[in-house]
């Protein structure tokens, strides 16, 4: 059975204000430092913006950096978090096609302000915008634009009055397919893996998204008991998938900063960064015949 989750030295699964965390990359790097964490992977929604300066404050701090990005996916219903590691970042396709639901995105905060107001919730589209300042907002900067202008007294009022589902300024993201997203993350150079299967609670899905591409499941995640681990460590062995764990830090904004609060064991790394150079392997080889 593989070390326990606390014995290790990665964070795998990492936001910063890049999507709707609230450090910045060298804010989080000094938490990795303070944390003593040896390797982590930045996993922004839907945006690879701030692993460039991640990876620079990782080398000037001596961390192992791994890019990184989650995906917002569906499959049969189920809304699945597909975690990208290893990608290249400058991939002119990979970058094509996450800009069309960095688009999305953005309507959809457009929508949901329209939401409000039709409510006499009167909040702007631009507070918004000024206060989310990237290019993957979401409904957390919803929630934190109507703390900012008075309008509700809690991020969670926030979201149980007006943003969960069904409330009345929730609106449904179009969300590309499970397999789409494997394969674009593939076409990067990347490997996919299955964020947070215990929050989501959709383990039927698996079977389906393993026959398309999926390369490993986290097993390992702040809202994971360690039974819930010990369950999907058992699928990961079963359909021989790799193994990563993370924190799912988003800085402040969800109390105290989670980082390294899970902390996966170094051979799952190993085993990660071996199916990435077989992947990168494999696609020179293809090239050239
Ligand atoms: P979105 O991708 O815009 O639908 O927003 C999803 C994000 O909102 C998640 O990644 C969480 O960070 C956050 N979130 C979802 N539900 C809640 C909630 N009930 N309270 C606080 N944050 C939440
Ligand atoms: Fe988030
Ligand atoms: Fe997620
Ligand atoms: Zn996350």
């Amino acid at each position: 059975m593989s070390a326990p989750a606390a014995n290790g030295c990665a964070d795998l699964h990492l936001h910063t204000y890049f999507s709707d965390g609230t450090y910045s990359p060298e804010e989080l790097v000094a938490q990795a430092h303070r944390q003593e964490l040896r390797v982590v992977a930045l996993t922004d929604h839907d945006t690879v913006e701030g692993c460039a300066p991640t990876e620079n404050a990782c080398a000037a701090a001596g961390i192992e950096f791994i890019t990184g990005t989650e995906l917002t996916a569906e499959k049969d219903g189920h809304e699945i978090h597909i975690l990208g590691y290893g990608i290249d970042i400058q991939n002119a396709n990979f970058l094509g096609e996450i800009g069309k639901f960095q688009a999305v995105r953005q309507n959809r905060i457009r929508e949901m302000v329209q939401r409000l107001n039709e409510i006499n919730v009167p909040l702007q589209a631009e507070a918004v915008f000024a206060l989310a300042n990237c290019r993957a907002p979401g409904r957390p900067h919803v929630a934190r634009a109507l703390v900012q202008a008075g309008l509700v007294g809690s991020l969670d009022e926030a979201f149980e009055r007006f943003l969960k589902k069904n409330r009345p300024a929730w609106v449904p993201k179009f969300k590309m397919s499970a397999s789409n997203a494997t394969e674009l993350i593939h076409q990067s150079g990347g490997v996919a893996v299955m964020a947070h299967p215990g929050l989501n609670r959709s383990d039927e899905v698996i079977p389906a998204m393993v026959e398309t591409g999926l390369d490993g499941i986290e097993c390992f995640h702040t809202k994971h008991t360690a039974a819930t681990a010990e369950h999907y460590l058992q699928i990961a062995a079963r359909f021989q998938l790799l193994i990563t764990g993370g924190s799912d830090c988003h800085g402040l904004s969800k109390g105290r900063p989670l980082i390294g609060s899970v902390r996966l064991a170094y051979e799952h790394v190993e085993k990660l960064k071996a199916r990435l150079a077989q992947r990168r392997a494999a696609s020179v080889s293809h090239f050239s015949a």
